[in-house]
């Protein structure tokens, strides 16, 4: 401050130059110097701040000069972080006495009162210094740091703006209460009613979901937002319902059919095969056809006994033929579209959606919309299949006998009332058959144990072929089976039977280089027929083998009443 009242002076001290005071208008700031000694300086002190300098007049006398600075002092009243730059005008040109600004910036600026001047991003506020003449004879001038709000008021004001500013805040007000009536308002019962749905969710929101969760009367952008909503919120019910019930559901193919249904009625979708591949991973089968006559067989038959040749099942993910024709080369039907989704679970393909389209479709944004949503069902799915067919196969091991394939007697305590009941709903007939394999132990004896197994495996291949796939073969002991035919003709049961004997015994047994012949005896009885309680039937029938082993071996006997009173009578006899 103190360098730039002095340079400030020493300004005074040039300006004030004789030919300018000679003329000057404001004779009272002028006046005669009482001793020379003082020198050039300013005052800011006092009611009306000046700065002084001296100078001589054409006479020869000495003047000491005066200039008020109100403008400056007010401006500096106004601006407390003033850095002080000065500059003065010669000859019409500005001399800069600090490098702040370019030589030049100040030419052709208004040299009546303070300005602003901008240069580059930077601000300057500029006073202009005047003599007691009133002429600018510099420029004192600082970088401002500028408050635009304030600049920008103050500029309302000292342009008399009030009416404008009373216009603005009029406008801001409406602006402010259609704000508030449109967006506030719509959005605030918009949050009050997720919070009602997100604290009553469950029960609540299953009951809200058949009507309209989130009401959203209007066009505007915050009612499509609660549409929007209720529709998501829809969709992801309608989700959690389907997994509810596959769930719920007993066997995989019963999930097969609730996404068979969830496919057409829901997604409005036609012409698919839902294919499953086995547990072992080497086949696929079709589970679901839709429509019922659709080929079942869309791709080429290799690819049924190889599901590794299809690439939905090798890469786990979609294929189409939308986005490149020739992706699947076992396509059969090259003039139909196809989309193919994967079943995935872990990574592992267990199933696949195959989607036959007309030539002309085009997956759009609404097709592509409803086979995301397709796939969400599926993700869904998918995993409840897997378990389910686990626990299936599971259930059905532990039934399974692992030497013959037929069932084991563990099946007995879950088939014998199902099929009982069957039967008697039906007022059918239920054949049993007993048998055994005769001199099993010799036969053991003398061919190895091995050798055994590989007989009595056999001897569940013939059965298999011999039986219809409605009867049931179980292995009910070591070498003696159980056999139910279900729905068997009166009487038609002993014949089976005996053709069964009959098979077995001129089948040559031929394992390990070694060849044996095998003779069954077997005993039958009927269901109802015989007694009305399936076990008592099965009982008799094993009653009959016995009967036929007695009568020496290999040979069919039906069971009859009089079996149970000798059966009877010889245990009296033994007793005794
Ligand atoms: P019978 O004509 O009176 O029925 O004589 P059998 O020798 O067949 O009857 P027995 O009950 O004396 O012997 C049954 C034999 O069957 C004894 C047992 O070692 C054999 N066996 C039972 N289960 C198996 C099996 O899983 N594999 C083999 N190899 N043999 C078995
Ligand atoms: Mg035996
Ligand atoms: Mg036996």
């Amino acid at each position: 401050m103190a360098q730039n009242n002095f340079i400030l002076a020493q300004i005074l001290a040039k300006a004030t130059s004789r030919p300018a005071l000679e003329n000057t208008p404001f004779p009272r700031y002028v006046r005669y110097l009482k001793s020379t000694s003082q020198g050039p300086g300013w005052d800011l002190g006092g009611e009306v701040p000046t700065a002084f300098g001296r100078a001589f007049l054409s006479d020869g006398r000495m003047v000491e000069v005066y200039t008020p600075l109100r403008s400056l002092v007010d401006y500096l009243a106004r601006r407390k972080d003033i850095e002080n730059g000065l500059y003065q005008l010669q000859g019409g040109k500005i001399l800069a006495l600090k490098e702040l600004l370019p030589e030049n910036a100040l030419e052709n600026q208004p040299r009546e009162m303070p300005f602003t001047l901008s240069l580059g991003k930077r601000l300057f506020c500029v006073v202009p210094l005047k003599n007691n003449l009133g002429e600018t004879f510099g420029y004192y001038v600082r970088e401002a740091r500028v408050s635009y709000l304030k600049n920008f008021a103050y500029a309302l004001f000292k342009r008399n703006a009030l009416p404008t500013i009373f216009f603005l805040g009029v406008a801001l007000v409406i602006a402010l209460m259609l704000t508030r009536h449109f967006v506030c308002i719509p959005l605030n019962n918009l949050h009050t009613q997720l919070t009602r749905i997100s604290q009553g969710i469950g029960k609540r929101l299953r009951e809200a979901v058949k009507e309209k969760i989130i009401e959203a009367p209007g066009n505007d952008e915050i009612s499509a937002l609660a549409r929007t909503i209720n529709q998501l919120v829809k969709e992801l019910d309608e989700l959690a319902s389907f997994r509810q019930a596959i769930e719920m559901d007993e066997t995989p193919l019963e999930i097969y059919h609730r996404l068979h249904r969830v496919l057409t009625s829901r997604f409005g979708l036609s012409n698919f095969v839902i294919f499953e591949i086995s547990n072992s991973q080497n086949r696929i089968t079709p589970v679901v056809t839709e429509p019922p006559h659709l080929l079942e067989e869309c791709c080429l038959r290799d690819i049924n006994q190889n599901p590794k040749l299809c690439r939905v099942y090798r890469s786990a993910s979609r294929a189409s033929s939308l986005h490149f024709t020739e992706t699947c080369e076992y396509f059969r039907h090259k003039e139909l579209n196809y989309i193919c989704l994967p079943l995935c679970v872990g990574g592992k393909v267990i199933g696949i959606i195959h989607f036959l389209l007309p030539m002309e479709y085009a997956l759009k944004e609404m097709q592509q919309a409803i086979m995301d949503k397709v796939l969400a069902y599926i993700k869904e799915a998918a995993p409840i299949i897997e378990a389910k067919r686990f626990a299936e196969s599971l259930r059905e091991m532990s039934f399974r006998d692992s030497l013959t394939g037929l069932y084991n007697r563990r099946i007995l305590d879950d088939l014998i009332p199902q099929v009982a009941a069957g039967i008697v709903r039906r007022e059918s007939n239920l054949g049993i058959i007993m048998f055994d394999i005769d001199h099993f132990k010799i036969l053991n004896d003398t061919y190895g144990h091995s050798f055994g197994d590989k007989v009595l495996a056999k001897i569940g291949d013939i059965i298999r072929f011999q039986l219809r796939k409605s009867d049931f073969a179980i292995r009910f002991g070591g070498e003696e089976f159980l056999l139910l035919l279900v729905d068997a003709k009166p009487g038609s049961t002993l014949q089976v039977a005996e053709r069964l004997r009959q098979h077995i015994e001129t089948s040559a047994f031929v394992f390990e280089g070694k060849m044996a012949t095998v003779t069954i005896s077997a005993g039958v009885a009927e269901f109802p027929r015989d007694d009305t309680n399936l076990w008592n039937v099965i009982n008799f029938a094993d009653v009959a083998l016995y009967r036929a082993k007695a009568m020496g071996r290999n040979r069919v006997v039906r069971f009859e009443k009089s079996f149970l009173k000798e059966e009877l009578k010889q245990t009296d006899e033994k007793k005794s």
